[in-house]
């Protein structure tokens, strides 16, 4: 008995790892996930994340960072803190790195929490591998092939032509899940080893900025809802990736019409 290389979730898969609140859930046991992402620079990083992570199903949004005035804004429901991560108070799960322009302190301490964390964009070239693979929690890394290649410190197109190897590398590398975006999406488990797993959900109208901070606030609600780094990130792919085409409908979409189209994409999965 083989385990095979790659697996391919469907609606039914997806939807029995998506949290339903209970009876007697409240919005702490559901979970908080907390966003330390966008820069002066690129406050909208943050805006975006923020709008994927209200609809991931976690109880409550935190937000950290210096875009808390467009957050706030565009989402009054996000609970925003002036304090770094470390002091925020309550989190389940982090999402650090879309927008972060050059905060590699902020990342940092992040990546010290003991909850589980998703690093995207910005904050995967300021990790500290040594400190991402010394993590004891899970830790999800979704980069795009050109962000891969950086890390693994090669060309995109050596990526792009293997991406199954990339994949693996990279988790074996860091000791962490990895998430590889494109026009397919492949998650690998920490480590390397194992199934992977691959999403063809999504369509090329989802090649727009923003697109993958809506997906790792999404991913990052997901984990911290419970759900392990592989699932949480699978779904999230899967659902955005949906949600995508619901908006699309062969016509080009924002990555803000792709956040407010994950709400039906998970209607249609349960
Ligand atoms: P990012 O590059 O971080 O903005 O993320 C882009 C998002 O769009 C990821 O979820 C990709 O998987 C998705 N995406 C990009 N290009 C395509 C494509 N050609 N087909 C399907 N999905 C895509
Ligand atoms: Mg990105």
């Amino acid at each position: 008995h083989r385990t095979p290389e790659l697996e391919a979730p469907q609606h039914a898969d997806v939807a029995r790892l998506l949290p339903a609140p209970g009876a007697e859930s409240d919005k702490y046991r559901r979970g908080v996930v907390g966003i330390a992402a966008g820069s002066a620079r690129y406050p909208g990083a943050a805006v975006l994340a923020v709008s994927g992570a209200l609809r991931g199903g976690a109880g409550a949004v935190r937000y950290v960072g210096p875009a808390k005035d467009a957050v706030i804004a565009r989402y009054p429901e996000t609970l925003v803190s002036d304090r770094g991560p470390r002091k925020a108070g309550r989190v389940q799960a982090w999402v650090t790195g879309p927008g972060a322009g050059d905060d590699a302190a902020t990342v940092a301490e992040v990546v010290r929490e003991e909850v589980p964390v998703l690093i995207d964009a910005d904050g995967l070239r300021l990790a500290e591998p040594a400190a991402v693979r010394a993590r004891t929690a899970p830790t999800l890394l979704t980069p795009h092939a050109g962000e891969a290649a950086a890390l693994l410190g090669v060309d995109r197109e050596e990526v792009e032509s293997a991406r199954l190897t990339a994949v693996r590398e990279l988790a074996a590398r860091y000791g962490a899940a990895v998430l590889l975006k494109g026009s397919t999406t492949l998650v690998a488990p920490a480590g390397g080893r194992g199934a992977v797993r691959v999403n063809a959900t999504g369509t090329p109208w989802l090649a727009t900025a923003g697109s993958g901070d809506v997906l790792s606030g999404l991913a990052g609600s997901l984990l911290a809802a419970g759900l392990t780094a592989v699932d949480a990130g699978s779904c999230a792919a899967y659902l955005h990736g949906l949600a995508g085409r619901l908006t699309a409908h062969g016509a080009p979409v924002s990555a803000q019409n792709v956040a407010d189209g994950i709400p039906q994409a998970w209607r249609d999965v349960s």
